[in-house]
Formats: C-alpha cells, sequence, structure tokens
C-alpha cells in the first residue's frame, strides 16, 4: 500500500469529518449507556487533528499516524481517547512505510494487543474491541475495502444486544443491553470512512 500526500490529506480529512458529523449521534448513544461526552470528546479530538493539517500529510505514513494518535491521546479524554489514540500510535510505530497487506495485518494485530493491554479488555465485552477484532479478521481473511466496511457496520450494530461488561456501561448491569456501543460506533465509522478513501486509492 502506498499513500501519496494527496491521498493521506485526504485521508485524514474523510476520517475527521466523518467522527465530526456524526458527534451527534455519538452523543446519544453514549447518553442511553454512558455519560453523554464521547460525541464531544471525538469532535474536540479530530478537529485537534484536522488543524495539524496540512503539514501532518507531509510526514510519511507511519509518522502520521503515530502524530494522529497523539493528539487523539492528548485532546480526546475519556476512556476512549487513550485507546483510539493508542490504536493509531501503535499502527503507526508497527507500518512500514509501503505496507503489504500482509504487514498491515500484523501492525494491526499489534495495535489491537495495545488497546487490549491499555483497556485490560477483550472482545466480546461491549467495547470498541468488538468491531476491530471482527474487522481485523476480515482484513486478514483477505477482504477488499467494500467487506472492511460493511463487517465494521454489522460488528457495531451487532454490539446493540450485548452485556457491558468493561467502561462507564458496565455499571449498568443488563440495562445495557439493547443499545449500540458508542466506542464501537465511532471505530466503525472510522473504518468505513478509510475503506472508502483507500478503495479508490490503493490495492492492498
Ligand atoms: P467515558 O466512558 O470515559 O465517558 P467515552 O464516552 O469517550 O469515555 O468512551 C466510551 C467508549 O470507550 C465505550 O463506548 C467503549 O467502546 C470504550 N471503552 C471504554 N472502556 C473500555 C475498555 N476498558 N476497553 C476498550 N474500550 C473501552
Ligand atoms: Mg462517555
Amino acid at each position: 500500500m502506498s499513500l501519496d500526500r494527496a491521498s493521506r490529506e485526504e485521508l485524514v480529512r474523510a476520517l475527521a469529518e466523518t467522527v465530526i458529523q456524526h458527534a451527534d449521534e455519538l452523543t446519544d448513544l453514549d447518553q442511553a449507556i454512558g455519560d453523554g461526552d464521547h460525541g464531544l470528546n471525538m469532535k474536540r479530538g479530530f478537529e485537534a487533528v484536522l488543524a495539524t493539517l496540512p503539514g501532518l500529510a507531509d510526514k510519511s505514513l507511519p509518522e502520521m499516524l503515530k502524530s494522529i494518535g497523539m493528539t487523539l491521546v492528548m485532546k480526546v479524554g475519556g476512556a476512549s481517547g487513550p485507546l483510539v489514540g493508542t490504536f493509531f500510535m501503535e499502527l503507526g510505530k508497527a507500518l512500514p512505510e509501503q505496507p503489504t497487506r500482509a504487514e498491515f495485518v500484523a501492525a494491526a494485530d499489534l495495535a489491537i494487543n495495545a488497546v487490549k493491554a491499555r483497556g485490560r479488555s477483550e472482545a466480546g465485552q461491549k467495547t470498541l474491541l468488538d468491531v476491530l477484532v471482527p474487522v481485523q479478521a476480515v482484513l486478514a481473511a483477505g477482504g477488499d475495502a467494500r467487506a472492511i466496511a460493511m463487517e465494521a457496520a454489522q460488528a457495531a450494530d451487532r454490539t446493540t444486544p450485548m452485556l457491558a461488561i468493561r467502561g462507564r456501561a458496565s455499571f449498568l448491569g443488563e440495562r445495557s443491553i439493547g443499545h449500540m456501543d458508542p466506542g464501537s460506533r465511532s471505530v466503525s465509522l472510522l473504518i468505513g470512512a478509510a475503506a472508502k478513501v483507500l478503495e479508490f486509492e490503493v490495492r492492498l
């Protein structure tokens, strides 16, 4: 995978704009089973990322991802900031400049493991890992951008009937059932946006 400067900038804008446009929806989801700050948290983080353009896109793909991750860790806050930020940072650390699909899968594995360690969490607990882990499986199995975006959306939907056993929603016990996990929705939006840009720009 090789992304030129214009594509890197397009990717960052797509990630940020999708989160910013869906901030109210993310807030509503977090109001149902959390404290209602998730939309604002993510919006603040991605506005800060946008503010680092155009210089951000001058960096190589790994350096750019690391920089996005650091900004998100600093600006998003809540439980999700360190987790989503860690994912971007570790992905950046593990990726070569022009990764093959196998290298991308290996890097995403490391990044997901870092999120698990940071959150002391696993898939199955109604968190953003319930999108990251199944999407990673589709990527590893050779799925194209469309399959990856579809899995991301469906995986977020599948968190609705789950019982939360990590994060703030877990305080609600069974009352967490019947609502989509906000962090899963965010991550599915990010993956959907990335897949859409990358579909036209590269073949992994
Ligand atoms: P807070 O819960 O501190 O208000 P946010 O509302 O920004 O933070 O983020 C909540 C989201 O973070 C949840 O929907 C969930 O996906 C994710 N999350 C929370 N705790 C964990 C954890 N331990 N591991 C993985 N993801 C988590
Ligand atoms: Mg919250």
